[in-house]
């Protein structure tokens, strides 16, 4: 299979190379953060600590796409380990179950869960597999079984609805 980007022959994920790939993710997390204003200039930035899939994907796409300098700091804005995955789910919970949903400033509301894996096993990053046994993520993953881009379609009615 052929990278459709530029015809490397190592294809990552959704035929894309290493390269395309990862300047696809960059490029529609800069999107998403300026659409969202969520960073200022020198605004200190505090990033989700540990292992977990998420947090490791936020920490490293934070780091590569995010141009606007900014000062790393414990007090500073906290950045939520975030993905499409769990904002959907947090979604369906308030749905089905009038659970409240939490806000936070979250960088990778656009990025799934199998983008972040991609993402860190080309760039060698360690992860450890969040654990995904809630009744909502079991239903994402039912709903999206054959066709994992429609989570995108699903936050799209989310965001029409809400
Ligand atoms: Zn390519």
């Amino acid at each position: 299979m052929l990278c459709v980007g530029c015809g490397s022959s190592t294809v990552v994920l959704d035929n894309l190379c290493k390269q395309c790939f990862t300047t696809a993710i960059h490029r529609r997390v800069r999107k998403w953060a300026k659409q969202h204003d969520l960073f200022q200039p020198k605004e200190p930035i505090s990033l989700p600590k540990g292992n977990d899939l998420e947090a490791v994907a936020t920490r490293a796409i934070f780091e590569h796409a995010i141009k606007t300098p900014h000062i790393i700091s414990e007090e500073g804005k906290q950045i939520e380990a975030w993905s499409l995955d769990h904002e959907l789910e947090e979604r369906l919970a308030a749905v089905l179950r009038s659970k409240q949903r939490s806000s936070g400033t979250r960088l990778l509301t656009f990025v799934t869960r199998q983008e972040m894996r991609a993402y860190c096993k080309a760039h060698n990053l360690k992860f450890s597999e969040p654990a995904e046994d809630s009744a909502e993520s079991k239903l994402v993953k039912q709903l999206c079984r054959d066709d994992p881009s429609l989570k995108f379609g699903l936050l799209k009615s989310f965001e029409v609805f809400s």
